[in-house]
């Protein structure tokens, strides 16, 4: 299976794409995370892509899709991803599918979380995620770790991510209108779109997920 999950920041794409991924069985592939794993590695690709992610903006589509690219190319990927965070913007759904075809591969669903933005506000305000690995995420009142402050799956220090802070907040929901939203059409016109009302529990939001997926 090759999924795309869409939706606003703070929607829960990672927290559903961790489990729909291990029921799937494929790697899920998060942009927001490779960037964030290259930040706190100090790399060169870390270090222009903090630039933009802390103001909200989208890292240009050269080095994201490189990085994508690279990434499917990783022999776990070879029967399937799940892709979260990526594409974020037509230039880069159109790349995928030039890469997808280039391969004699499509994509088999769009899943398009739909989250009210007042919902999505205060999800992103209680969002913690782990120092180690940012695709550890928990929020500190609906999906608490058994300890506070202490990452469940691997011990490590959780924190809020620099980009959750309100002011920045704004722009990234204005840049997903602007700029990512659009892709849903593109993704309709070929008929790869499920809509899924993402309220509710993580465990019911997931049942439904599963259930939607062709
Ligand atoms: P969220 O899960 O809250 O939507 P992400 O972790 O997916 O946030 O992304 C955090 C930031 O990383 C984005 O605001 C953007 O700066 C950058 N980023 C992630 N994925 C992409 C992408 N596909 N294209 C450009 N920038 C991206
Ligand atoms: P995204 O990747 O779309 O930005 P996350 O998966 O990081 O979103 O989720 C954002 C925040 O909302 C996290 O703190 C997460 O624990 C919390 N969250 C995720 N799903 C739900 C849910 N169904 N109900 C309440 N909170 C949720
Ligand atoms: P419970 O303790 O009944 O299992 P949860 O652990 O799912 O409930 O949630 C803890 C708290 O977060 C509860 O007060 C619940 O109402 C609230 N909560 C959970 N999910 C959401 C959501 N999607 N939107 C708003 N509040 C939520």
């Amino acid at each position: 299976m090759r999924i795309v999950l869409v939706g606003p920041p703070g929607a829960g794409k990672g927290t559903q794409a961790a489990y729909l991924a291990k029921n799937l069985a494929i790697p899920h592939i998060s942009t927001g995370d490779l960037f964030r794993a290259n930040i706190s590695q100090g790399t060169p690709l870390g270090r222009e892509a903090k630039s933009y992610m802390d103001a909200g903006n989208l890292v240009p589509d050269s080095v994201t899709i490189a990085m994508a690219e690279d990434r499917m190319e990783q022999p776990d990927a070879a029967n399937g991803f799940l892709l979260d965070g990526f594409p974020r913007n037509l230039g880069q759904a159109k790349a995928l599918d030039e890469y997808l075809r280039d391969k004699n591969l499509t994509l088999d669903a769009v899943l398009d979380l739909e989250v009210p933005e007042d919902e999505v506000v205060k999800r992103i305000a209680g969002r913690r995620i782990c120092r180690n690995d940012s695709s550890h995420v928990f929020h500190a009142e609906y999906n608490k770790p058994e300890a506070e402050g202490v990452c469940d799956v691997c011990g490590g220090e959780l924190y809020q991510r620099d980009d959750d802070r309100e002011e920045t907040v704004r722009k990234r929901l204005e840049v997903y209108h602007t700029e990512t939203e659009p892709i849903i059409d593109y993704y309709k016109a070929q008929d790869l779109v499920v809509t899924l009302l993402a309220m509710g529990k993580v465990d019911e939001v997931t049942k439904r997920a599963m259930a939607a997926l062709p």
